[in-house]
């Protein structure tokens, strides 16, 4: 059935509450990251808290060629920036995007002097800080307000990744969701945006865990949120038990995947900006089958046709008593 077109809570007529426009709301001109490595590491690699890593983590495989750690921030920047500039506006701003590894996981000192760096941009507007939650301090939020006070937006995203103990165990993840559930509270009293990142597809969880997952994600005050399909990474404990056990996994197909986002999303708070619905990282890294979705319009056009056909949007099944984000 063809629905007549609406706008929706969140100020326009896609059927979900978009970071582009969430950005374009902000800024008045479309925003584009440009991933930085900082060349740090992460307390689940480096003994801290263990050695092995989240069992399904590669940074190289999502991390562009232009964010390399061997260059300086200012470098990295001024080539993300001429990467995008390929097709985006001659007005687009730049937030720099610490991707990879754990951004808040080192002395402040030396955190100091890479946020600097890329502040100091004269391309950069923002600052999003790409981490886990078990690394956050009062002395790191203090630093980010620091930045906040200057003018600069600054966000923080956290890897959730899943909202279930078991699994969080099962990948070997260091941390639970307790601990997610912390970092998020502490760094949103802020007033600092806060991002949550989640896997659908993880080993171990049942659609209607993953979809149960939209409950527990509105208990949370979160500013936005990325969803990926989990991918097998050669190389990586998941990819070795993975070539094992091939039958311990059931990875999602592309159509199946469009129904369990369309599940959650229509669970999901009509605040919540979201930013990602999936990614496919280059067939080199994948041992799975891709999609041939490398860039990310295609899914969002399957998505939005589906939410289409079912006269469906963006917290149309929102269960009210989920939405409490009060601890
Ligand atoms: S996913 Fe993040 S926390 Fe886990 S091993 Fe990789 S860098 Fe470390």
């Amino acid at each position: 059935m063809a629905c007549a077109e609406c706008i929706y809570p969140w100020g326009d007529a896609r059927r979900y509450n978009s970071y582009s426009r969430h950005t374009r709301e902000m800024f008045g001109v479309r925003v584009q990251k440009v991933a930085v490595s900082a060349g740090l590491t992460c307390p689940n690699r480096d003994g801290r808290v263990g050695t092995g890593g989240c069992t399904f983590c590669l940074n190289d495989a999502f991390t562009p060629a232009y964010a390399d750690a061997t260059k300086s921030i200012t470098a990295q920047i001024d080539d993300g920036v001429a990467f995008h500039a390929r097709r985006a506006a001659a007005d687009t701003r730049h937030f720099a995007y610490f991707q990879s590894f754990s951004n808040s996981y080192a002395p402040i000192g030396h955190l100091r002097a890479l946020y600097d760096e890329a502040a100091d941009h004269p391309a950069i507007s923002g600052l999003v800080i790409s981490t886990r939650p078990d690394c956050v301090s009062e002395e790191w939020l203090d630093l980010l307000d620091d930045y906040r006070r200057r003018g600069l937006y600054v966000a923080v995203e956290y890897g959730v990744e899943s909202v279930h103990n078991q699994t969080l165990r099962l990948v070997n993840r260091g941390h639970d969701f307790e601990c997610a559930r912390r970092a998020i509270a502490l760094t949103a009293e802020r007033g600092i945006p806060v991002g949550a990142h989640l896997i659908l597809g993880l080993p171990g969880e049942s659609r209607e865990m993953m979809v149960a997952s939209a409950e527990v994600i509105n208990s949370l005050p979160i500013t936005s949120l990325k969803l990926h399909q989990l991918q097998i990474f050669a190389g990586t404990p998941m990819g070795n038990h993975y070539r094992e056990h091939p039958e311990a996994f059931h990875l999602l197909a592309l159509d199946d995947y469009i129904e369990l986002l369309v599940d959650i999303v229509r669970r999901l708070r009509q605040d919540i900006v979201i930013e990602r619905l999936a990614s496919e990282v280059p067939p080199r890294y994948r041992i799975n089958e891709g999609w041939g979705i490398a860039g990310h319009d295609r899914l969002i056009q399957l998505f939005e046709e589906r939410l289409s056909h079912l006269c469906a949007h963006q917290g149309d099944l929102l269960n009210p008593k989920t939405t409490d984000t009060d601890e």
